[in-house]
Protein backbone atom coordinates (compact mmCIF):
# COMPACT_ATOMS: atom_id res chain seq x y z
CA UNK A 1 0.00 0.00 0.00
CA UNK A 2 3.00 2.64 0.96
CA UNK A 3 4.43 1.71 -2.65
CA UNK A 4 0.41 2.67 -4.16
CA UNK A 5 0.52 5.70 -1.68
CA UNK A 6 4.13 6.93 -3.15
CA UNK A 7 3.12 5.90 -6.88
CA UNK A 8 -0.15 8.64 -5.95
CA UNK A 9 1.77 11.07 -4.73
CA UNK A 10 4.13 11.24 -7.53
CA UNK A 11 1.25 11.30 -10.06
CA UNK A 12 -0.05 14.17 -8.20
CA UNK A 13 3.52 16.03 -8.90
CA UNK A 14 3.58 14.98 -12.64
CA UNK A 15 0.10 16.52 -13.03
CA UNK A 16 1.52 19.75 -12.00
CA UNK A 17 2.08 20.36 -8.47
CA UNK A 18 4.27 23.40 -7.32
CA UNK A 19 7.55 21.74 -5.01
CA UNK A 20 6.43 21.89 -1.82
CA UNK A 21 8.07 25.26 -0.03
CA UNK A 22 10.13 25.52 2.92
CA UNK A 23 7.58 26.43 5.31
CA UNK A 24 5.73 23.71 4.41
CA UNK A 25 7.70 21.09 4.71
CA UNK A 26 8.46 22.27 8.66
CA UNK A 27 4.70 22.61 9.13
CA UNK A 28 3.67 18.81 7.85
CA UNK A 29 7.55 17.56 7.03
CA UNK A 30 9.97 16.08 9.28
CA UNK A 31 9.67 17.20 12.93
CA UNK A 32 12.26 20.26 14.13
CA UNK A 33 13.79 17.23 16.24
CA UNK A 34 14.37 14.82 13.30
CA UNK A 35 11.52 12.66 13.57
CA UNK A 36 10.52 10.94 10.13
CA UNK A 37 8.04 13.02 8.40
CA UNK A 38 4.56 12.00 8.39
CA UNK A 39 3.16 10.05 5.46
CA UNK A 40 1.59 11.66 2.66
CA UNK A 41 -2.08 10.84 2.80
CA UNK A 42 -3.87 7.88 0.84
CA UNK A 43 -4.81 7.33 -2.52
CA UNK A 44 -8.25 8.53 -2.45
CA UNK A 45 -7.90 12.02 -0.98
CA UNK A 46 -5.88 12.64 -3.77
CA UNK A 47 -6.23 13.28 -7.45
CA UNK A 48 -3.50 11.41 -8.85
CA UNK A 49 -4.70 9.97 -12.26
CA UNK A 50 -3.56 12.41 -14.99
CA UNK A 51 -6.57 11.26 -17.04
CA UNK A 52 -9.14 11.99 -14.67
CA UNK A 53 -7.56 15.52 -13.57
CA UNK A 54 -8.43 15.91 -17.94
CA UNK A 55 -11.97 14.69 -17.68
CA UNK A 56 -12.57 16.64 -14.48
CA UNK A 57 -11.29 19.87 -15.67
CA UNK A 58 -13.16 19.29 -19.52
CA UNK A 59 -16.59 18.60 -17.51
CA UNK A 60 -16.73 21.41 -15.22
CA UNK A 61 -15.52 24.14 -17.88
CA UNK A 62 -18.18 22.95 -20.18
CA UNK A 63 -20.74 23.21 -17.36
CA UNK A 64 -19.59 26.59 -16.05
CA UNK A 65 -19.38 27.60 -19.74
CA UNK A 66 -23.31 26.85 -20.07
CA UNK A 67 -24.67 27.47 -17.06
CA UNK A 68 -22.72 30.62 -15.45
CA UNK A 69 -24.14 33.17 -13.76
CA UNK A 70 -24.02 36.56 -15.63
CA UNK A 71 -22.11 38.89 -13.47
CA UNK A 72 -21.24 42.68 -13.78
CA UNK A 73 -17.20 41.59 -12.84
CA UNK A 74 -17.34 38.09 -15.04
CA UNK A 75 -18.32 40.57 -17.87
CA UNK A 76 -15.91 43.50 -16.98
CA UNK A 77 -13.06 40.43 -17.02
CA UNK A 78 -13.95 39.67 -20.25
CA UNK A 79 -14.24 42.47 -21.90
CA UNK A 80 -11.37 45.06 -20.19
CA UNK A 81 -8.46 45.03 -22.42
CA UNK A 82 -6.34 47.13 -20.19
CA UNK A 83 -4.65 44.30 -17.47
CA UNK A 84 -4.42 47.12 -14.59
CA UNK A 85 -7.86 47.77 -15.13
CA UNK A 86 -8.99 44.04 -15.61
CA UNK A 87 -7.22 43.30 -12.27
CA UNK A 88 -8.84 46.41 -10.52
CA UNK A 89 -12.18 44.59 -11.16
CA UNK A 90 -11.72 41.27 -10.17
CA UNK A 91 -10.12 42.81 -7.22
CA UNK A 92 -12.81 45.10 -5.77
CA UNK A 93 -15.84 42.18 -6.70
CA UNK A 94 -13.27 39.75 -4.62
CA UNK A 95 -13.11 42.05 -1.69
CA UNK A 96 -16.72 42.62 -2.09
CA UNK A 97 -17.71 39.08 -1.95
CA UNK A 98 -15.80 37.96 1.08
CA UNK A 99 -18.56 37.48 3.98
CA UNK A 100 -20.98 38.66 1.52
CA UNK A 101 -23.82 36.84 -0.85
CA UNK A 102 -23.13 37.69 -4.67
CA UNK A 103 -26.93 39.07 -4.79
CA UNK A 104 -26.16 41.98 -2.40
CA UNK A 105 -22.53 42.50 -3.75
CA UNK A 106 -24.35 43.52 -7.68
CA UNK A 107 -25.48 46.51 -6.89
CA UNK A 108 -22.85 47.45 -4.23
CA UNK A 109 -19.95 46.71 -7.36
CA UNK A 110 -21.83 48.84 -9.67
CA UNK A 111 -22.11 52.10 -7.88
CA UNK A 112 -18.89 51.37 -6.60
CA UNK A 113 -16.99 51.28 -10.39
CA UNK A 114 -19.17 53.85 -11.33
CA UNK A 115 -17.88 55.98 -9.17
CA UNK A 116 -14.53 55.21 -9.31
CA UNK A 117 -13.44 52.85 -12.41
CA UNK A 118 -9.93 52.48 -11.76
CA UNK A 119 -7.45 52.35 -9.20
CA UNK A 120 -6.39 56.27 -9.55
CA UNK A 121 -9.64 57.37 -8.95
CA UNK A 122 -10.07 54.98 -5.86
CA UNK A 123 -6.99 56.74 -4.94
CA UNK A 124 -8.29 59.75 -4.59
CA UNK A 125 -11.39 58.80 -2.52
CA UNK A 126 -11.43 60.21 0.99
CA UNK A 127 -12.25 57.37 3.16
CA UNK A 128 -15.63 59.21 3.75
CA UNK A 129 -16.76 58.82 0.61
CA UNK A 130 -15.64 55.40 0.64
CA UNK A 131 -17.32 54.29 4.09
CA UNK A 132 -20.51 55.63 2.74
CA UNK A 133 -20.42 53.54 -0.25
CA UNK A 134 -19.84 50.85 1.90
CA UNK A 135 -22.71 51.42 4.30
CA UNK A 136 -24.58 48.12 4.30
CA UNK A 137 -22.22 45.63 3.20
CA UNK A 138 -21.01 44.52 6.89
CA UNK A 139 -16.95 44.39 7.28
CA UNK A 140 -16.17 47.79 6.66
CA UNK A 141 -12.76 47.41 7.09
CA UNK A 142 -12.50 46.12 3.27
CA UNK A 143 -13.28 48.72 1.73
CA UNK A 144 -10.50 51.01 3.92
CA UNK A 145 -8.15 48.11 2.95
CA UNK A 146 -8.82 48.58 -0.22
CA UNK A 147 -8.31 52.05 -0.87
CA UNK A 148 -5.09 52.05 1.57
CA UNK A 149 -3.98 49.08 -1.27
CA UNK A 150 -5.28 51.58 -4.48
CA UNK A 151 -2.83 54.64 -3.29
CA UNK A 152 0.00 52.20 -2.38
CA UNK A 153 -0.34 51.01 -6.25
CA UNK A 154 -0.22 54.53 -7.36
CA UNK A 155 2.92 55.57 -4.68
CA UNK A 156 5.08 52.84 -4.44
CA UNK A 157 4.16 51.37 -8.50
CA UNK A 158 3.74 53.69 -10.39
CA UNK A 159 -0.22 52.62 -10.96
CA UNK A 160 1.03 49.45 -12.12
CA UNK A 161 -0.85 46.11 -10.29
CA UNK A 162 1.95 43.40 -9.46
CA UNK A 163 1.67 40.86 -12.30
CA UNK A 164 1.57 37.79 -10.14
CA UNK A 165 -0.52 36.37 -7.36
CA UNK A 166 2.90 35.79 -5.22
CA UNK A 167 3.54 39.59 -6.16
CA UNK A 168 0.02 40.53 -5.18
CA UNK A 169 0.06 39.07 -1.88
CA UNK A 170 3.47 40.37 -0.69
CA UNK A 171 3.03 44.25 -2.10
CA UNK A 172 -1.02 44.61 -1.38
CA UNK A 173 -2.20 45.35 2.08
CA UNK A 174 -5.64 43.34 2.37
CA UNK A 175 -4.10 40.82 -0.38
CA UNK A 176 -4.21 37.17 0.84
CA UNK A 177 -3.49 33.90 -0.63
CA UNK A 178 -7.35 33.53 -1.93
CA UNK A 179 -7.66 37.34 -3.35
CA UNK A 180 -3.78 37.14 -5.17
CA UNK A 181 -4.94 33.61 -6.64
CA UNK A 182 -8.03 34.50 -7.82
CA UNK A 183 -6.84 38.29 -9.16
CA UNK A 184 -3.47 36.64 -10.89
CA UNK A 185 -5.53 33.57 -12.47
CA UNK A 186 -8.82 35.59 -14.03
CA UNK A 187 -6.96 39.26 -14.90
CA UNK A 188 -3.67 37.87 -15.83
CA UNK A 189 -4.38 34.25 -17.16
CA UNK A 190 -1.87 32.76 -14.20
CA UNK A 191 -2.32 28.53 -13.91
CA UNK A 192 -2.52 28.93 -9.76
CA UNK A 193 -5.60 27.71 -7.77
CA UNK A 194 -7.95 28.95 -5.21
CA UNK A 195 -9.21 27.63 -2.25
CA UNK A 196 -12.02 29.67 -0.57
CA UNK A 197 -15.14 28.02 1.27
CA UNK A 198 -16.73 26.83 -1.88
CA UNK A 199 -13.77 25.26 -3.17
CA UNK A 200 -13.04 23.78 0.45
CA UNK A 201 -16.60 22.28 0.27
CA UNK A 202 -16.51 20.69 -3.49
CA UNK A 203 -12.87 19.42 -2.71
CA UNK A 204 -13.64 18.04 0.21
CA UNK A 205 -16.85 16.01 -0.64
CA UNK A 206 -14.85 14.91 -4.02
CA UNK A 207 -12.39 13.40 -2.01
CA UNK A 208 -14.02 12.55 1.44
CA UNK A 209 -12.14 14.63 3.40
CA UNK A 210 -13.14 14.48 7.46
CA UNK A 211 -10.38 15.86 9.22
CA UNK A 212 -10.98 19.63 10.31
CA UNK A 213 -10.88 21.69 7.06
CA UNK A 214 -10.04 25.03 8.70
CA UNK A 215 -6.87 23.45 10.13
CA UNK A 216 -3.48 24.67 8.55
CA UNK A 217 -2.37 21.24 7.65
CA UNK A 218 -5.61 20.42 5.88
CA UNK A 219 -6.03 24.02 4.18
CA UNK A 220 -2.71 22.93 2.97
CA UNK A 221 -3.48 20.29 1.27
CA UNK A 222 -6.40 21.69 -0.08
CA UNK A 223 -4.26 24.65 -1.54
CA UNK A 224 -2.23 21.52 -3.53
CA UNK A 225 -4.99 20.18 -4.68
CA UNK A 226 -6.50 23.20 -6.22
CA UNK A 227 -2.90 23.89 -7.84
CA UNK A 228 -2.64 20.28 -9.21
CA UNK A 229 -6.57 20.63 -10.37
CA UNK A 230 -6.28 24.08 -12.27
CA UNK A 231 -7.00 24.18 -15.97
CA UNK A 232 -3.27 25.12 -17.52
CA UNK A 233 -5.29 27.16 -19.93
CA UNK A 234 -8.32 28.67 -18.56
CA UNK A 235 -7.26 29.07 -15.14
CA UNK A 236 -9.62 31.93 -14.66
CA UNK A 237 -12.72 29.82 -15.82
CA UNK A 238 -11.45 27.14 -14.06
CA UNK A 239 -11.46 28.60 -10.42
CA UNK A 240 -14.33 30.33 -10.90
CA UNK A 241 -16.28 27.34 -12.03
CA UNK A 242 -15.10 25.33 -8.82
CA UNK A 243 -16.37 28.72 -6.79
CA UNK A 244 -19.67 28.52 -9.23
CA UNK A 245 -19.98 24.60 -8.67
CA UNK A 246 -19.93 25.19 -4.55
CA UNK A 247 -22.41 28.22 -4.66
CA UNK A 248 -25.28 26.77 -6.69
CA UNK A 249 -24.82 22.93 -6.89
CA UNK A 250 -22.59 21.50 -4.54
CA UNK A 251 -24.21 24.14 -1.60
CA UNK A 252 -24.29 23.38 2.34
CA UNK A 253 -26.91 21.63 2.95
CA UNK A 254 -28.91 20.09 0.05
CA UNK A 255 -26.39 20.00 -2.76
CA UNK A 256 -28.15 18.88 -6.19
CA UNK A 257 -25.91 15.76 -6.72
CA UNK A 258 -28.12 14.42 -9.55
CA UNK A 259 -26.79 18.35 -11.53
CA UNK A 260 -23.39 18.12 -10.74
CA UNK A 261 -21.23 18.09 -13.54
CA UNK A 262 -18.39 16.19 -11.86
CA UNK A 263 -20.66 13.57 -9.98
CA UNK A 264 -18.52 10.99 -11.78
CA UNK A 265 -15.52 12.11 -9.68
CA UNK A 266 -17.48 12.29 -6.39
CA UNK A 267 -15.82 10.02 -3.92
CA UNK A 268 -18.44 11.58 -0.71
CA UNK A 269 -21.49 10.54 -3.39
CA UNK A 270 -20.16 7.23 -4.20
CA UNK A 271 -20.15 6.59 -0.92
CA UNK A 272 -23.17 8.06 -0.51
CA UNK A 273 -24.41 5.80 -2.97
CA UNK A 274 -22.87 2.54 -2.56
CA UNK A 275 -21.98 2.67 1.17
CA UNK A 276 -18.40 2.16 2.90
CA UNK A 277 -16.61 -0.14 -0.06
CA UNK A 278 -15.26 -3.31 0.90
CA UNK A 279 -11.48 -3.84 2.13
CA UNK A 280 -9.28 -2.71 -0.31
CA UNK A 281 -8.35 -0.17 1.57
CA UNK A 282 -5.50 1.35 -0.70
CA UNK A 283 -7.64 2.02 -3.76
CA UNK A 284 -11.34 3.17 -1.86
CA UNK A 285 -10.37 3.68 1.66
CA UNK A 286 -7.92 4.68 4.12
CA UNK A 287 -9.16 1.92 6.72
CA UNK A 288 -8.96 3.09 10.32
CA UNK A 289 -6.62 5.26 12.14
CA UNK A 290 -3.82 7.35 11.47
CA UNK A 291 -5.10 9.33 8.42
CA UNK A 292 -4.46 13.10 8.58
CA UNK A 293 -7.46 13.43 6.08
CA UNK A 294 -10.19 11.12 7.35
CA UNK A 295 -12.77 12.12 10.10
CA UNK A 296 -11.25 11.68 13.23
CA UNK A 297 -12.18 8.52 14.74
CA UNK A 298 -14.67 9.93 17.36
CA UNK A 299 -16.78 11.68 14.64
CA UNK A 300 -16.79 9.05 11.63
CA UNK A 301 -19.06 9.00 8.38
CA UNK A 302 -22.58 9.51 9.39
CA UNK A 303 -24.55 7.72 6.69
CA UNK A 304 -27.76 9.82 7.44
CA UNK A 305 -25.80 12.93 6.33
CA UNK A 306 -24.61 11.39 2.89
CA UNK A 307 -22.31 14.10 1.25
CA UNK A 308 -22.85 16.93 3.78
CA UNK A 309 -20.52 14.69 5.82
CA UNK A 310 -17.87 16.80 4.40
CA UNK A 311 -16.49 19.38 4.93
CA UNK A 312 -16.01 19.39 8.90
CA UNK A 313 -14.94 22.51 11.03
CA UNK A 314 -13.54 22.49 14.49
CA UNK A 315 -16.21 24.24 16.54
CA UNK A 316 -16.66 28.12 16.62
CA UNK A 317 -15.51 30.02 18.83
CA UNK A 318 -18.03 31.93 20.84
CA UNK A 319 -18.84 35.54 20.63
CA UNK A 320 -17.26 38.50 22.84
CA UNK A 321 -20.60 39.72 24.55
CA UNK A 322 -20.09 43.31 24.60
CA UNK A 323 -22.92 45.91 26.07
CA UNK A 324 -22.96 49.83 24.44
CA UNK A 325 -25.02 52.93 25.61
CA UNK A 326 -25.91 54.74 22.99
CA UNK A 327 -28.12 58.60 23.18
CA UNK A 328 -29.95 59.39 20.50
CA UNK A 329 -29.73 63.32 21.16
CA UNK A 330 -32.53 64.99 19.03
CA UNK A 331 -33.29 68.47 18.52
CA UNK A 332 -35.92 70.21 16.43
CA UNK A 333 -34.35 71.37 13.10
CA UNK A 334 -34.72 74.54 11.27
CA UNK A 335 -37.08 73.18 8.96
CA UNK A 336 -39.44 71.59 12.17
CA UNK A 337 -38.38 68.33 11.39
CA UNK A 338 -35.92 66.11 13.78
CA UNK A 339 -32.24 66.27 13.76
CA UNK A 340 -30.39 63.68 15.45
CA UNK A 341 -26.01 64.33 16.92
CA UNK A 342 -24.24 62.09 15.53
CA UNK A 343 -20.22 61.19 15.68
CA UNK A 344 -17.32 59.89 13.96
CA UNK A 345 -15.27 56.56 15.29
CA UNK A 346 -12.21 56.83 15.20
CA UNK A 347 -9.84 55.57 12.39
CA UNK A 348 -9.37 52.29 13.45
CA UNK A 349 -10.57 49.64 15.12
CA UNK A 350 -14.00 48.57 14.29
CA UNK A 351 -16.36 50.22 12.35
CA UNK A 352 -13.20 52.55 11.94
CA UNK A 353 -14.51 56.53 10.32
CA UNK A 354 -18.05 55.34 10.78
CA UNK A 355 -20.55 57.84 12.22
CA UNK A 356 -22.80 56.57 15.01
CA UNK A 357 -25.09 58.71 17.78
CA UNK A 358 -22.98 58.48 21.47
CA UNK A 359 -22.49 55.93 22.41
CA UNK A 360 -19.99 54.35 25.57
CA UNK A 361 -18.67 51.03 25.95
CA UNK A 362 -20.83 49.35 29.13
CA UNK A 363 -18.33 47.68 32.46
CA UNK A 364 -20.08 43.81 32.30
CA UNK A 365 -23.40 43.84 35.01
CA UNK A 366 -23.39 47.47 35.34
CA UNK A 367 -27.36 48.01 36.77
CA UNK A 368 -29.26 50.52 35.08
CA UNK A 369 -29.22 53.26 37.46
CA UNK A 370 -25.55 53.13 37.30
CA UNK A 371 -25.13 53.16 33.23
CA UNK A 372 -27.72 55.81 33.20
CA UNK A 373 -25.05 57.84 35.49
CA UNK A 374 -21.72 56.69 33.37
CA UNK A 375 -23.82 57.58 30.13
CA UNK A 376 -24.78 61.36 31.39
CA UNK A 377 -21.22 61.86 33.01
CA UNK A 378 -19.64 61.18 29.45
CA UNK A 379 -22.36 63.32 27.51
CA UNK A 380 -21.49 65.96 30.23
CA UNK A 381 -17.89 66.13 29.67
CA UNK A 382 -18.62 65.80 25.96
CA UNK A 383 -21.25 68.93 25.28
CA UNK A 384 -20.83 70.78 28.17
CA UNK A 385 -24.59 70.98 29.10
CA UNK A 386 -25.50 70.28 32.13
CA UNK A 387 -27.24 66.61 31.34
CA UNK A 388 -29.01 64.85 34.18
CA UNK A 389 -29.04 61.17 34.61
CA UNK A 390 -33.08 61.57 34.87
CA UNK A 391 -32.90 63.73 31.85
CA UNK A 392 -32.39 60.23 29.53
CA UNK A 393 -35.53 58.53 28.74
CA UNK A 394 -34.33 54.50 28.33
CA UNK A 395 -35.74 53.69 25.05
CA UNK A 396 -34.66 49.33 24.50
CA UNK A 397 -32.70 47.71 23.30
CA UNK A 398 -31.00 46.72 20.24
CA UNK A 399 -28.83 43.66 19.46
CA UNK A 400 -26.07 43.32 16.68
CA UNK A 401 -24.45 40.26 15.64
CA UNK A 402 -20.64 41.32 14.21
CA UNK A 403 -18.52 38.57 13.30
CA UNK A 404 -17.13 38.11 16.78
CA UNK A 405 -19.18 40.36 19.12
CA UNK A 406 -22.20 39.90 20.40
CA UNK A 407 -23.24 43.31 21.04
CA UNK A 408 -25.96 45.00 23.19
CA UNK A 409 -26.82 48.71 21.97
CA UNK A 410 -29.10 50.16 25.73
CA UNK A 411 -30.26 53.23 23.96
CA UNK A 412 -31.42 56.42 25.44
CA UNK A 413 -33.04 59.21 24.17
CA UNK A 414 -32.15 63.06 25.07
CA UNK A 415 -34.52 65.70 23.94
CA UNK A 416 -32.77 69.28 23.18
CA UNK A 417 -34.24 72.54 23.34
CA UNK A 418 -31.02 74.57 22.15
CA UNK A 419 -27.06 73.89 20.43
CA UNK A 420 -25.39 71.47 21.09
CA UNK A 421 -21.66 71.29 19.50
CA UNK A 422 -19.09 68.85 20.42
CA UNK A 423 -15.21 69.72 21.32
CA UNK A 424 -13.93 68.69 17.34
CA UNK A 425 -10.45 67.72 19.57
CA UNK A 426 -12.63 64.92 20.98
CA UNK A 427 -14.36 63.77 18.23
CA UNK A 428 -16.03 65.25 14.77
CA UNK A 429 -20.02 65.73 15.29
CA UNK A 430 -22.84 67.42 13.60
CA UNK A 431 -26.49 67.29 13.32
CA UNK A 432 -28.48 65.40 10.46
CA UNK A 433 -31.99 64.80 9.73
CA UNK A 434 -33.40 61.44 8.88
CA UNK A 435 -32.25 61.45 5.62
CA UNK A 436 -28.89 63.01 5.59
CA UNK A 437 -28.55 60.11 8.40
CA UNK A 438 -29.14 57.52 6.07
CA UNK A 439 -26.76 58.90 3.66
CA UNK A 440 -24.24 59.25 6.10
CA UNK A 441 -21.44 56.22 6.19
CA UNK A 442 -23.27 55.10 9.49
CA UNK A 443 -23.32 51.14 10.34
CA UNK A 444 -26.17 49.02 9.50
CA UNK A 445 -26.17 48.39 13.91
CA UNK A 446 -26.72 52.06 13.86
CA UNK A 447 -29.91 52.36 11.62
CA UNK A 448 -31.40 49.61 14.04
CA UNK A 449 -31.02 52.26 16.44
CA UNK A 450 -32.85 54.81 14.43
FE1 LIG B 1 -20.85 18.10 -4.46
FE2 LIG B 1 -22.68 16.19 -4.93
FE3 LIG B 1 -21.13 17.16 -6.89
FE4 LIG B 1 -20.10 15.62 -5.03
S1 LIG B 1 -21.65 15.05 -6.53
S2 LIG B 1 -19.20 17.50 -5.83
S3 LIG B 1 -21.24 16.27 -3.24
S4 LIG B 1 -22.69 18.28 -5.73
Amino acid sequence: MSQLRAAAAGGLRRSGRRPVPPARQSRKGASPRGAPAPAPPPAQHLFADPVEIEALRGSLLAWYDKCKRDLPWRTLAATEPDADRRAYAVWVSEIMLQQTQVATVIDYYNRWMQKWPTLQALAQASLEEVNELWTGLGYYSRGKRLQEAARKVMSDLAGRMPRTAEDLQKLLPGVGRYTAGAIASISYGQATGVVDGNVIRVLCRLRCIGADSSSPAVIDWLWDMANALVDRSRPGDFNQAMMELGATVCVPKAPLCGECPVKQHCRARRRQLFGKPAPVPDVEDCGAGGCPLCPPATDPWDSSLGVTNFPRKAAKKQPRVARTATCVLERRGCHGGPEYLIVQRPSSGLLAGLWEFPSLPLAQGLQEEKQREVLADHLRAWTGWPVAAGGLRLIGEVVHIFSHIHQTYVIYSLPLDGDVTLDPALSPSRWVTEQEFHASAVSTAMKKVL
